[in-house]
């Protein structure tokens, strides 16, 4: 149904803190790029960084994953959330508490969406050190966040709080 729609890229940011964060995200990373009507465009390195939210609980693996999808937003967003359901996501803790694994949507095209259950640009993203270092990463040079300004100058005013990248991945 959806063979004429055009391509998008998205930029989705994972995240893991529970039972094995980086292999978490290395299968995230293949269901991701398995799914039908999604494809890997670029994957960030690894990061590890200190939780946000509640400090008592791990540190965080994370990466960024740019994608081109044939997918509307909402079909995206069910697959990915079918994965973290794959993982054993719970969603009953606290907010921002410890998980298997989280995959937001940042960015779908130049899309600017506020439903519901969807809002893109996420609304965390520009605050946040363990999505905008990765993205920077892969994003292409000058990024702009649709009506939020540039990622570089958001870059620039964000603190690391400890993130760094990790060795392996
Ligand atoms: P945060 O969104 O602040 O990073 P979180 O990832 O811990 O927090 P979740 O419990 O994973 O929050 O998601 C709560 C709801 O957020 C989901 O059920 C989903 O419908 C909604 N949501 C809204 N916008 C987005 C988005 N851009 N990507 C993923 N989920 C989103
Ligand atoms: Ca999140
Ligand atoms: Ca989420």
């Amino acid at each position: 149904m959806n063979s004429f729609r055009e391509e998008v890229t998205a930029y989705l940011g994972l995240g893991s803190n529970l039972a094995d964060p980086a292999s978490q995200l290395r299968r995230a990373r293949a269901e991701i790029a398995g799914l039908t009507g999604v494809s890997e465009r670029a994957f960030s390195s690894f990061y590890h960084s200190a939780p946000m939210g509640p400090a008592d609980q791990p540190d965080y693996v994370n990466a960024v994953m740019a994608v081109d999808v044939t997918l509307d937003a909402h079909e995206l967003l069910r697959a990915l959330q079918a994965i973290e359901l794959m993982h054993g996501r719970d969603r009953s803790g606290r907010r921002w508490g410890a998980r298997t694994l989280d995959i937001d949507i940042l960015l779908y095209g130049q899309e600017q969406l506020h439903y519901e259950d969807l809002t893109v640009p996420h609304p965390g993203m520009t605050e946040r050190e363990f999505v905008l270092y990765p993205l920077a990463e892969i994003a292409p040079a000058g990024l702009e966040i649709p009506g939020g300004g540039r990622l570089d100058d958001w870059l620039a005013r964000c603190p690391k709080r400890g993130l760094e990248v990790l060795s392996v991945d």
